[in-house]
């Protein structure tokens, strides 16, 4: 990615409670105010993509969704080093085994940690939060006991969901 190195260390995202479309948006200005990525217009085009994102989305439904709605023309492989970017500044996260992406929905102040709860029944996906300490736990038992220093905390958990049940 082509912004500065260190965004990891300053671009936290602070957004509270459930992120909807606009939340998202100043999310994503925000860190990459931070990182001192410019918001250029593919960048901003793929932002309001994944503001109105209710399920994850592949790069093809992301490109396909932003040729459909912006006069710019735009290539895949811009989609991809995109959202690389947003990745890296943990504004988006991959749902496995698809690889899809989901904005993410969590409040960062409250809690650095990811939760995602993938159905694999249904294939909804939710972010929750969590009290981080019981978290915060595991990580620091990793660090201090194994020696491996977590970097990102991002967890991601298959099962059944309420309605699937
Ligand atoms: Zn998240
Ligand atoms: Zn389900």
């Amino acid at each position: 990615m082509e912004c500065n190195k260190n965004h990891h260390q300053m671009a936290h995202v602070h957004h509270s409670g459930y992120c909807n479309g606009k939340l998202f948006k100043d999310a994503a200005f925000d860190a990459l105010k931070a990182a001192h990525c410019r918001i250029t217009r593919p960048r901003l085009a793929v932002i309001e993509c994944l503001a109105q994102a209710t399920v994850p989305l592949s790069p093809k439904n992301i490109y396909e969704y932003v040729l459909q709605n912006n006069d710019d023309k735009i290539d895949q492989v811009s989609v991809y080093r995109i959202l690389e970017t947003f990745i890296q500044l943990n504004l988006i996260h991959q749902v496995f085994p698809s690889g899809d992406y989901l904005p993410c929905t969590t409040s960062c102040e409250k809690n650095s940690n990811h939760i995602i709860l993938n159905c694999i029944h249904c294939g909804k996906v939710t972010e929750i939060d969590i009290d981080g300490n019981d978290i915060l736990k595991i990580y620091e038992y990793i660090k201090n006991k194994i020696y491996f220093l977590p970097a990102k905390n991002r967890i991601q958990i298959d099962g059944m969901c309420h309605s699937c049940q």
